[in-house]
């Protein structure tokens, strides 16, 4: 079932998190008892279908924008019986509110926004727990004086503005770990 999901993301173009990278999200979890988890950016399922399973008690809620590839993670959540497990919401983050505490934030969505959603869903997060970032790197372009057009070139330069911002942040410490296309962990203190 997971590599027809894989095989769909492939056909379709649509990024879901590299094998790597997944692996090393979901060792943290079993790891640090992750039991409550928010998800920005769901595409079709994927990353929440591998978080949740996980273990039993790990419940996910998961914001998609997309209404296409909402209704494929629902098709796919359904056929894994997950579906009392991971509730999904077919909204732009920017406009959910949620009064619920997480223990994990994973944000995994529009990576020029990425200082935003943390900005906005810190406050869901609980005390001592984590917010978690994918595509740190961009594809090794972060960092890199590769030629790019200018619109690439503004996402990329965003994307170190996010670094700079959880590197200057004080209510969190921050590793960054070179997996998969980079991932960050910031803790609250
Ligand atoms: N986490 C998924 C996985 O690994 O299986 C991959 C998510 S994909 C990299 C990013 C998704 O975030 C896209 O499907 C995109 O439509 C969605 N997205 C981008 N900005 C968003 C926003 N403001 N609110 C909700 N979803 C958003």
């Amino acid at each position: 079932m997971l590599e027809n999901i894989e095989k769909y993301a492939k056909e379709y173009n649509i990024p879901i998190m590299q094998k790597e990278g997944i692996e090393f999200l979901t060792d943290f979890i079993k790891k640090n008892n992750i039991k409550k988890i928010l998800e920005i950016g769901t595409a079709i399922g994927y990353s929440a279908i591998k978080m949740a399973l996980v273990n039993e008690d790990v419940e996910i809620v998961s914001i998609e924008r997309d209404y296409e590839r909402y209704k494929e993670a629902v098709k796919n959540i359904k056929l894994l019986n997950l579906e009392n497990r991971i509730k999904l919401i077919n909204q732009d983050a920017f406009n959910v509110e949620l009064d619920e505490k997480f223990d994990l934030i994973f944000i995994d969505a529009a990576k020029a926004q990425s200082i935003k959603f943390f900005n906005k869903f810190e406050r869901n997060l609980n005390y001592n727990k984590y917010i978690i970032t994918d595509n740190i790197k961009f594809h090794g372009l972060v960092g890199s004086d590769e030629k790019m057009s200018r619109n690439l070139k503004q996402l990329v330069r965003k994307i170190s503005d996010y670094i700079d911002f959880l590197k200057n942040n004080d209510k969190y410490i921050t590793t960054f770990y070179d997996i998969g296309d980079g991932i960050s962990i910031s803790i609250k203190r």
